[in-house]
């Protein structure tokens, strides 16, 4: 029987590059022995883009849509993808053509062999930034260090699995606060990488803030990791340690304690520094705790089209 292969696509807000991204990927796909869909989850675009999309599918059978009812961020709309799907091959990709189409026939390619997930590495990013680029090396060495789980540097939302792994993040990786290729490349099965060189954005602009970055980065950190929660244990040892120190040096220099005003308000600012910071980590653990808890939807479903 012929195999299947599902294309997932996020789009938000991409207008200007959705039609040049099909022509691209059905060029390419259409050469392949699989069969395939091509899904695209429309993440609450307010632009043209599920206008677009409607004209896709109606057109080519192969296109199938998810709207969601509003936006709910590129995670959501991947795992979405990965529900919807029912290929026996899954690639997760960027609408913006960042991801070359080009690399699909080598992913089949691994899929034949036997690998069950490939992740994507690239090894040029010519449209980040420097600052983009530093900042995330020093998260992967961050991340790598704080926790038990590897990550791969470089690694990008560009990944391909296969139906059984698809069934794991389906049924057993609903948390919501989420971070999709973390868990792809901790699931294990047979598992192998292709590098590829990050294009520039074929058109429109990154939806990605750096703020979104850091926000990314701090959950990730905090659902990867229990470390930081320790800290406070370290931060208090230390303290006791400082303190004895100084405990025992005013019993022995007898002549009296020197005034040190200035020596005092600033072990003070020092210590509430500490002392804030850890009761801020707490803080971050117990909001994820709160929204897991809560179990509010991951995302909302409006409208599919050919599913
Ligand atoms: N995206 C999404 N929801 C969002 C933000 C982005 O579905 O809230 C999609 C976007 O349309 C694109 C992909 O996620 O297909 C990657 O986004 P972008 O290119 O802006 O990020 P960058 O490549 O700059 O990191
Ligand atoms: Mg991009």
């Amino acid at each position: 029987m012929e195999k299947m292969l599902s294309v997932v696509v996020s789009v938000y807000n991409e207008e200007a590059v959705l039609e040049q991204f099909y022509r691209e990927a059905e060029r390419v796909l259409r050469t392949l022995s699989w069969d395939y869909e091509l899904l695209f989850v429309n993440d609450g675009s307010m632009d043209g883009s599920p206008a677009i999309l409607s004209r896709l599918a109606e057109r080519d059978s192969r296109v199938k849509v998810v709207s969601f009812s509003r936006n709910f961020g590129h995670e959501a709309a991947m795992i979405a993808g990965i529900d919807h799907s029912s290929g026996d091959g899954i690639i997760c990709m960027d609408a913006d053509l960042q991801h070359p189409p080009e690399c699909i026939p080598e992913i089949i390619r691994k899929f034949e062999e036997g690998y069950q997930v490939i992740s994507m590495v690239r090894t040029k990013n010519q449209s980040a930034g420097l600052l983009k680029n530093l900042t995330s090396a020093a998260f992967y060495r961050l991340i790598n260090a704080l926790s038990d789980v590897h990550f791969e540097p470089n690694a990008s939302d560009f990944f391909a699995v296969s139906r059984q792994v698809a069934e794991v993040l389906k049924k057993n990786y609903r948390e919501h606060i989420r971070f999709l290729r973390g868990y792809v490349q901790n699931v294990g099965f047979p598992h192998t990488t292709i590098s590829y060189e990050a294009r520039v954005r074929a058109a429109g602009h990154s939806k990605y803030s750096i703020r979104k970055l850091f926000r990314l980065s701090v959950n990730t950190i905090v659902c990867f990791s229990n470390l930081p929660l320790k800290l406070g244990i370290y931060a208090g040892l230390m303290a006791g340690l400082m303190g004895l120190i100084v405990l025992v040096y005013t019993l022995f220099t007898r002549g009296g304690a020197p005034s040190g005003y200035a020596t005092i308000v600033v072990l003070l600012c020092f210590m509430f520094a500490v002392l804030f910071l850890i009761v801020g980590i707490i803080g971050e653990y117990i909001s994820i705790l709160f929204t897991e808890l809560k179990d509010r939807p991951i995302y909302i479903v409006e409208k599919t089209e050919n599913l």
